[in-house]
This record gives C-alpha cells, structure tokens and sequence, in this order.
C-alpha cells in the first residue's frame, strides 16, 4: 500500500515465505532466510519464516536454526496441495497484521503464482527474478537487482513509497548461512479466518513431471554442452564424462533449441540457476543469458576451441581444444587412475 516517508518506521521485519513442496519445505527457503538475515541486519530487524501448509507444524523449529527469528506458522487442512487464491488473501491478512518491511519467496512455479496476486492485494509493487538484495543506506529501501532487456543491463528497483517492498529470488541465486543448531526463536500460529477466500480448486493428485527430475540446482558437479557439441550424439560423450565424475548434464540454450536435449537441462537466465562446486562448460561461448545461470559455480572449468570467449576468460581452468579429443582423454585419464 502507499504510505508516507514517515510511515516507513513502522514497516518491520524481513519475512521469508517458506517454500513448501508435497508437504516438505524446500532447500530455496534456507536460502531466502540467508538473504532475510542479511538484510535484516543491517537495519536491526527482525527475520520471520513464514510457513503455510498442512502437516507441516513439525518443520517450523527447523527454519530457526536456519536463521528465523519468529516462525509464522499457519497449518490447515484446507492448504493442502498449492491454493494460491487462498494463500493470497491469508498472507494479504497477515502483512495488513503485522506489517512486514520486506517479504520475500522463491522464483518457482509456486512463487511466480503467488507473489503477483499478493502484491496486487496489497497494492505493492514486486520484483520478480532478483539476482542481487541489498539495503540502501540512507533511505533503508529494498535495492532489488535483476536483469534487464534480455540480459543485457542489470537493473535496481526500489519501491520508495509502498510497503511491503515484496521480491522473488530463484533457487541456487542466494547462499544459505550454516544451520545453526540450538538457535532459540519463537514460532507464532495463526489459522484460516471466515473471511479469508474459499480454496477454489481440490488438488487430488501431486505427480512429478519426468522432465522436471534433473535436479540441476543441487549437483555438486556439472557437464554442460553448448553449440560446440553438435549433435544429440555429442552429448552422449558428455553423459560418459559426468556419469565417471558423478555429474548432471546441464546445457546452453543453443543446445537445447537445436533440439539436442530437454529444456530441463537449460541453465542461464531462461533456465535454471545453478551453484555447483564444479562446472564443466564444453562448448558455450558464454554469453550473459547462460552465465547468470552459473557463474557462481565454485570452480569453472571451460573447453573451447577459441580461447577468447567470455566463459573461458571466466574460467579458472580453460582448456583451448576440440571437445572430442579433449573429453575422451580426460575419461582416459579418469579409468588410468
Ligand atoms: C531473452 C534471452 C534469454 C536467453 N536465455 C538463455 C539461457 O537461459 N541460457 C543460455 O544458455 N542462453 C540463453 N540465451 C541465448 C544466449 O544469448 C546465447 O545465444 C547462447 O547461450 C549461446 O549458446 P552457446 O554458448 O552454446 O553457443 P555459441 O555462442 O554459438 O558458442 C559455441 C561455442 O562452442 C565452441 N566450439 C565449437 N565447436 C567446438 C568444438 N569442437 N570443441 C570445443 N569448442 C567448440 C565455439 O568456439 C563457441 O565458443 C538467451 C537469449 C535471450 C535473447
């Protein structure tokens, strides 16, 4: 909603909107609540974990030793399943409660329904996507960083006049702090009120998409191919490389618009986001859309025929040559040793 310079003070607390999927928190709200005690720190705020679900009670101490303060917790029935209309409006009655300064969800399939509708009822503005968080100094304003015009500049928004300032972050974009055993916080329980919005809809069934499987945001290790692997058979020679390291398959949007491999796969900015210890890039010249995705990898190892490519100046190891007589010798070597 709109409010005065002078209402701001009144706005307190950074809340994190716990991910929840088939009744299980998700790893992306560790890393929200991160983010959350940053920026609430660096203003004496509070972190609150807020935790809709059904069944999920057991979970709340556990958001404490990952960094919450307080623990917003609303366990129903009626949230069974993912019912944005009524988490909208529940989490709309709680903000008008309480009045958090900051709310902030993950950029997921959950999240991206959610957020908008919330924002709309609270009459405040949402920047979806964010790549970087940040407290002004002197205003105390949420700097909310993501790309722009298809990746090309990176823009900061703030909402100077309307609270609660509300972002999305994807998954594996912010780091989690260390769980924190025996940290002490509060947990605080609310429920359904009568004039909260009816669920619209009865979830019979939760089934995982096939596709939806590679669970790239986790992997310690990738091998991932760009344009320079050619074909659907080229990325045959990489699947043998990551099944003897232990790696999943990521690829570049070339690879998968030419039809080489599935969508799923895709890392960079119209994919997922990624932060493994290793990255192997074979193949991807690296331009911004793709190192969004994963430039945050702890050790980035390129292979490229042309040694001035944005990913191999990126690289702490680049390796100027033909991925097919490269890659076959690394396994060589691997079954050597
Ligand atoms: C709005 C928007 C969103 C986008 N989102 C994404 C995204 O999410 N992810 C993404 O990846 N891209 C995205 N893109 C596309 C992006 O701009 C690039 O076009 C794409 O990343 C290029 O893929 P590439 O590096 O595989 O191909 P190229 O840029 O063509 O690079 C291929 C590389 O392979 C090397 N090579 C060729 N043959 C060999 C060989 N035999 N051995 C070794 N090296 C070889 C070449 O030297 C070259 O460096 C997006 C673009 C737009 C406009």
């Amino acid at each position: 909603m709109r409010i005065k310079p002078e209402e701001k003070n009144s706005w307190r607390h950074v809340w994190a909107l716990a991910e929840v999927l088939g009744g299980q928190v998700q790893p992306v709200t560790h890393e929200l609540l991160g983010i959350a005690r940053e920026l609430a720190d660096t203003r004496g705020q509070q972190v609150w974990a807020v935790l809709l679900g059904a069944g999920t009670a057991g979970q709340a101490e556990e958001l404490i030793a990952w960094g919450a303060d307080r623990v917003l917790l609303v366990d129903e029935p009626q949230l069974r399943g993912f019912q944005d209309e009524l988490e909208a409006g529940l989490l709309t009655r709680l903000i008008g409660k309480y009045q958090p300064d900051i709310l902030l969800g993950a950029a997921t399939a959950r999240g991206r329904a959610l957020m908008p509708r919330v924002a709309v009822l609270c009459e405040t503005g949402l920047t979806a996507d964010c790549t970087g968080l940040a407290i002004d100094p002197d205003s105390g304003d949420l700097l909310q960083t993501r790309p722009a015009f298809g990746g090309n500049i990176l823009a900061t928004i703030f909402s100077a006049s309307h609270r609660p300032q509300l972002a999305t972050v994807r998954p594996r974009v912010m780091r989690a702090r260390e769980r924190e055993e025996g940290r002490t916080g509060q947990v605080i329980r609310e429920g359904l009120a009568a004039g909260d919005s009816p669920a619209m809809k009865r979830v019979l069934e939760v089934f995982q998409d096939r596709e939806s499987v590679v669970n790239l945001g986790h992997a310690q290790i990738i091998v991932s191919g760009g344009r320079g692997v050619k074909s659907a058979r080229g990325f045959d020679l990489l699947r043998a490389l990551a099944d003897k390291v232990g790696a999943a398959v990521g690829a570049s949007r070339a690879a998968i618009d030419s039809g080489w491999i599935s969508y799923a796969h895709q890392i960079g900015q119209t994919g997922q986001t990624v932060q493994s210890k290793v990255y192997i890039a074979c193949g991807i010249s690296g331009q911004i859309q793709h190192l969004v995705g994963m430039q945050s990898s702890d050790t980035i190892i390129a292979i490229d025929k042309d040694p001035d490519t944005p990913m191999m100046r990126l690289a702490d190891i680049a390796i100027v040559g033909d991925l097919f007589e490269v890659i076959p010798e690394i396994i060589k070597e691997i079954d050597r040793v």
